[in-house]
């Protein structure tokens, strides 16, 4: 079942490249692995996926721990407690939920210096989210800079979460401001080129958006049941 899921998520994917004209291998699938056991994982990682996020830090130190054997690459998607971003800088190879300076310094003094430079998203709070977490898109120009000089950390893009909506043309409304945003930032050296947006039911118009990581939970793995602590 997991597999059959994971083939019409992938062909999700390309037909959604194909819609606009982008190469399938521009978009990344990132399993989002959240309230999922560690042997879903193993078996979706036998259908050849790599990438999985998660949001609960305990929860995913448990997965990465029993993962240790495969070649995963794991991203934190979650709100994040500034007294967890050592845990994070060292388990971790992608964040996408950074939304303030203080995370950002923390994850980069913190970041072991045996382990590449962590990858950076900065977590964006375009009009119409629900939650309160994200940056104000007025403090990101600075925000941005400053991840940028950071010696352990590398910039990659942004990532939003809208607040669900099912209108196709008000998805894509959305996920424009976010791609604009992305390209009004001008930083010296390279310009981040990653767009972390799209879920299960909104990864077409994010997709044509463009959106290079789209974030799949549901699709993937079906209806979470949350355990009480998730509440
Ligand atoms: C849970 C979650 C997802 C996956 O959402 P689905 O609708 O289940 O695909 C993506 N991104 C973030 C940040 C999440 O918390």
């Amino acid at each position: 079942m997991l597999v059959d899921n994971y083939n019409r998520v992938r062909e999700q994917i390309l037909a959604a490249c194909q819609g606009c004209q982008r190469t399938p291998d521009s978009v990344q699938l990132l399993a989002v692995s959240k309230t999922r056991s560690a042997d879903e994982i193993r078996e979706l990682h036998a259908c050849g996926q790599t990438a999985f996020g998660e949001n609960y830090l305990q929860e995913a130190l448990d997965k990465i721990d029993a993962l240790r054997d495969l070649p995963l690459e794991w991203h934190f998607i979650g709100p994040i407690q500034s007294n967890k971003t050592r845990t994070i800088a060292e388990h971790f190879d992608w964040v996408h939920s950074v939304d303030r300076l203080k995370v950002a310094r923390r994850l980069s003094e913190q970041r072991p210096d045996h382990l590449p430079p962590l990858n950076i998203c900065l977590q964006v709070n375009i009009s119409g989210e629900a939650s309160k977490s994200g940056c104000a898109p007025e403090a990101l120009p600075e925000l941005a800079r400053t991840v940028a000089a950071l010696p352990n950390l590398r910039l990659r893009g942004l990532m939003a979460i809208p607040e669900a909506e099912t209108d196709p043309a008000r998805q894509r409304a959305i996920f424009a401001q976010v791609r604009a945003q992305l390209a009004a930032l001008h930083l010296e050296g390279t310009q981040p080129d990653t767009l972390s947006m799209g879920m299960s039911g909104d990864l077409e118009a994010a997709i044509a958006e463009g959106a290079t990581i789209v974030r799949i939970g549901t699709a993937l793995f079906g209806p979470r049941q949350y355990a009480p602590a998730h509440l």
